[in-house]
């Protein structure tokens, strides 16, 4: 993605005067919006700021200060936004993609309509960008390719491609053939998926809860992440078990994918980690979280509802998938695996480890957007600030992405913004309160404007 202020359509600035828009007429198109007199959070940490003005033109962030000081220009759609909480939409670093029809999860089901249908979800519930972790097939990349060389008007992608898999071991899904036995094997995979334009590169280090006879060894994913670096790429890793998370911090892995879930972190990995760059890139509390129920707690809750279609919320009240899941074998196992999730998270975070924000929604009943609001909810009960878990999802996951233009709101950036109705600062659970989303400058449909194969009037209005 272009990124920076040298960006900015020059062409566009002060059409001064009728010979010069008729000799700009057909080849250059700017479109202006002023949004002003609301309260700035902008993705940088920064403490909010009142009574704020910005400029948008052509999809980017052109101006932004108080509101004061605007000038706003002619012929500018203006929108007073006076008592509304800007911030920029949020990012999601750990999702799949396209996996599911309702809560019957399939690859058969991942099409390019499947996929576009959960990004317009992800667009509605506020979160504007996404990076998908390993379990999509290669129509991702012209899907992503065409959103880059566009204004979109759904959630912006980032994509691993397909992760690796040690053969016989743990991840990736049925159907999708990313599984290597050897170092060589590893590393052919990895050129592959930097070939068709991987922005990083995924791994699974994991053996469910034991149940499986092998987990990824070290030859091999020492072998990915050090491919992944010849290539420039990040090499992000699924990982439960400390020991795991230990060796792969030795091998310069860049990023974990979830919580170490198996004990406490302690001062020997938490320095480790500092002192190596190794991000906690997604905390995923949201997925561990969803497991320790055998009904999940929110199918009453409009703002969940809207985005499921009615089927799917009696499916997940059936008594017989309630029973199932309730006495499955691992069911006990998960309520002391969030537990420490969220402990580690919190050491993790007091000790200056860097963070983003993921879910790892995507799989059956990890809903798109829901995830991402309960994700930073958790985070705040695990022990950080709302700013803070507002800036691991904005500015801090675009760092991690490398797309230096979203994440914060500042001028050359993409507007991407989140409009709420209440502080998110003063209360975390107000970044459900959407009032408007823009991708690109645009506004899309909001979670509160969708309600899913119902009349709109049959969907519930609290916020
Ligand atoms: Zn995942």
């Amino acid at each position: 993605m272009a990124g920076g202020a040298a960006s900015f359509p020059r062409r566009c600035r002060g059409v001064a005067s009728a010979i010069l828009a008729l000799a700009l007429a057909g080849t250059a198109h700017c479109e202006t919006t002023v949004l002003s007199h609301f309260t700035l959070i902008d993705g940088t940490g920064k403490a909010p700021v009142a009574d704020q003005a910005l400029i948008i033109t052509d999809g980017r962030v052109r101006w932004v200060g108080p509101a004061a000081k605007l000038k706003a220009p002619k012929g500018a759609t203006v929108e007073t936004l006076k008592g509304k909480y800007v911030l920029p939409g949020l990012i999601d670093s750990h999702v799949h993609l396209g996996l599911v029809n309702g809560i019957t999860q399939d690859l058969k089901y991942q099409t390019p309509e499947s996929i576009e249908k959960q990004l317009h979800l992800y667009a509605a519930y506020g979160i504007t960008s996404v990076q998908t972790l390993g379990t999509e097939k290669d129509l991702i990349f012209p899907l992503r390719d065409a959103e880059r060389a566009s204004r979109p008007d759904m959630a912006r992608v980032f994509t691993v491609g397909q992760g690796v898999v040690f053969k016989g071991s743990y991840g990736g899904v049925p159907g999708l053939d990313q599984s290597v036995a050897t170092p060589e094997e590893a590393r052919h995979m990895v050129d592959a998926e930097v070939a068709k334009g991987a922005d990083a590169i995924k791994l699974w280090v994991d053996d469910e809860f034991g149940t499986l006879s092998s987990r990824m060894p070290p030859a091999i994913s020492s072998a990915v992440i050090d491919q992944a670096h010849k290539h420039g790429k990040k090499a992000i890793a699924h990982i439960f078990y400390y020991d795991n998370a230990a060796e792969l911090t030795r091998e310069g892995v860049n990023a974990f994918a979830h919580e170490v879930r198996d004990r406490p972190v302690d001062a020997a990995l938490l320095g480790q980690m500092k002192a190596k760059g190794v991000w906690q890139m997604a905390a995923t509390l949201s997925r561990e979280a969803s497991f320790t129920y055998a009904m999940l707690p929110f199918l009453d809750d409009p703002f969940f509802a809207r985005g499921v279609t009615p089927e799917v919320i009696a499916e997940l009240r059936s008594p017989e998938r309630i029973k199932r899941l309730g006495s499955a074998p691992n069911f006990p196992k998960y309520g002391p695996t969030l537990e420490k999730a969220m402990r580690n998270f919190a050491a993790e975070a007091k000790a200056g480890v860097r963070y983003g924000m993921g879910t790892d929604s995507g799989p059956t009943a990890r809903f798109p957007g829901y995830f991402a609001h309960w994700e930073l909810e958790l985070m705040v009960k695990a022990g950080i600030t709302p700013l803070q878990a507002l800036t691991a999802a904005t500015g801090h996951n675009a760092e991690f992405l490398g797309a230096k233009d979203i994440g914060t709101v500042q001028p050359g950036k993409w507007a991407d913004l989140l409009v709420l109705d209440k502080n998110p600062v003063a209360n975390i659970r107000n970044t459900r309160t959407i009032h408007e989303v823009f991708i690109a400058g645009r506004k899309v449909p909001t979670i509160w404007q969708t309600c899913t194969d119902r009349p709109a009037e049959a969907c519930g209005t609290a916020r």
